[in-house]
């Protein structure tokens, strides 16, 4: 189903169906996860007949950025926004943390350990203080009988471990 905004305007409705469609861009190193999951969506706003989307970048030097705005551009005139201004807001930090609780399930669905509480230093103070700090639990059996096999997986975001109980390998999304 596609729905054509209108073209005229940008009152809130259209700031509102905008958000919507930025909010389901897909980040290029982890698909199955939007940029709302993500957290990195800070804003979607009308200024002088422009839309702007502010968003925030992710581990550093992530070169997914650029695949996101793009990407935003294109979904945004699909959908009947021509004039998309996309804005990068370096503060405050975004954290592993800010992955919200969708986020997680859809990682642990997809066989990704979600991230553990991010360190102080990170960021903001976190939002979800029951993020375990342990060790990194399986994603597909729960185990916590886990060992790292290396630091950097497909991406630098994310390391591989190996689960000593049910023996498969997954990924980990690191925390920062
Ligand atoms: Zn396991």
């Amino acid at each position: 189903m596609v729905t054509r905004a209108e073209p005229a305007g940008a009152g809130p409705d259209r700031v509102s169906a905008a958000r919507a469609v930025a909010a389901a861009v897909p980040d290029p190193e982890l698909p199955m996860l939007t940029v709302a999951d993500l957290g990195i969506l800070r804003d979607v706003a009308a200024e002088d007949g422009r839309l702007v989307v502010t968003i925030t970048p992710t581990y550093s030097g992530c070169p997914a950025m650029r695949e996101i705005a793009h990407d935003l551009r294109r979904r945004l005139g699909e959908a009947g926004f021509a004039e998309v201004t996309v804005r990068t807001a370096l503060a405050p930090p975004w954290s592993s943390d800010w992955i919200t609780a969708e986020g997680r399930r859809k990682l642990r669905a997809a066989g990704i350990a979600p991230p553990h509480a991010a360190p102080p230093s990170a960021g903001p103070v976190p939002l979800t203080l029951t993020l375990s700090r342990g060790p990194v639990a399986c994603p597909r059996c729960g185990s916590r009988d886990t060992t790292q096999t290396a630091a950097f997986g497909a991406t630098a975001c994310k390391a591989l471990y190996r689960c000593e109980t049910c023996r498969e390998p997954f990924e980990y999304v690191k925390a920062i």
